[in-house]
């Protein structure tokens, strides 16, 4: 009967007990602490323009590292981030992190340079995001211009909200970016009616861009499409010289990947600035 209860006791907490699930308690209970405690930072990656070589922007990306397991992925903390509700205090200070920083290398003469930063679904959805963000553009003294903002297509569902949102940044003077872009709910809708600046190309378009028929057509026509619209566009994601090589001759001329940076800290990005540009053709 031991091994009954055993076996009924096993099977009674798998369900919740898994490494995942434990995994998942232990991160919520120390993401209270890690914004506290400075376990938080921001790396950044160029944003480079293919036909002159120059850093254009930088995407903000967020790290942790926790004290015992290391670095933590966003894609891991990020959503846990979302269903605590942490994610507006932890969104806020990254907001204001790059702009702090974007302040200190236009006054230390690196620039322009326009700072990306991701929103997530909890801070789309606040209601006071762009008086937020007006704040925190005035007491880092950023130029809005300067600020790009980055939202996913899964978040212009709701074209009611997503329309007075979008609007009242755009009145603050921020550019708005759609981030994987052909991964989600793409709608010819919203980029209609929407005050959209830029198409973020996903990454997933561009792996196989040189093999594949269909992603190569594919992102053809996002390009041509998003010409058409008066929309900027990007890729993500970009890996090869021969990637970076079809992106050019589709006449797309902003990328962003490992071929010319990976995410760096502000201390390596200002060491490698110069490097970085990658000399045009
Ligand atoms: P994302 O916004 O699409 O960011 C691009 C991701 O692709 C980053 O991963 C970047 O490191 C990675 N990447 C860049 N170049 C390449 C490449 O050439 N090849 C490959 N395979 N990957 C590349 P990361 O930093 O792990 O971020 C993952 C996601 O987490 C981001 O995707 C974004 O959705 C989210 N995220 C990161 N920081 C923040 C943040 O501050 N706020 C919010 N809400 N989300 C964030
Ligand atoms: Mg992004
Ligand atoms: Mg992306
Ligand atoms: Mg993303």
């Amino acid at each position: 009967t031991e091994a009954k209860q055993k076996k009924s006791l096993k099977q009674f907490f798998q369900p919740f007990m898994d490494g995942k699930a434990l995994n998942r308690l232990v991160l919520e209970n120390d993401l209270f602490e890690a914004l506290q405690q400075n376990q938080l930072s921001l790396v950044y990656q160029p944003q480079v323009n293919l036909i002159t070589g120059r850093i254009e922007g930088l995407e903000a990306l967020l790290r942790w590292r926790h004290p015992q397991h290391g670095w933590i992925p966003p894609d891991q903390f990020i959503p846990i981030a979302e269903d605590t509700g942490l994610m507006i205090p932890i969104g806020e200070w990254v907001l204001r992190s790059a702009c702090q920083q974007a302040k200190l290398w236009q006054e230390s003469g690196l620039g322009p340079l326009d700072i990306a930063v991701n929103l997530s679904t909890r801070q789309f959805y606040a209601q006071n995001l762009a008086e937020t963000i007006g704040e925190i553009l005035e007491e880092a003294g950023v130029h809005p211009a300067n600020l790009e903002l980055e939202i996913t297509e899964s978040m212009m569902m709701n074209v009611e909200h997503a329309q007075t949102t979008l609007q009242a940044l755009k009145k603050l003077g921020c550019k708005i970016a759609i981030d994987d872009f052909g991964k989600g709910y793409s709608s010819l809708y919203y980029l209609r009616h929407l005050p959209i600046d830029r198409l973020k190309i996903d990454r997933s378009f561009i792996r196989d861009l040189e093999h594949n028929h269909r992603d190569d057509t594919i992102v053809s026509t996002i390009i041509s499409m998003a010409e058409h619209l008066q929309l900027e566009v990007i890729a993500e994601g970009v890996e090869t010289i021969q990637q970076s090589e079809a992106l050019r001759r589709k006449q797309c001329y902003r990328a962003q990947g490992y071929l010319f940076s990976p995410p760096l800290t502000p201390e390596l990005f200002v060491q490698q600035f110069s490097r970085l540009m990658i000399s045009p053709k």
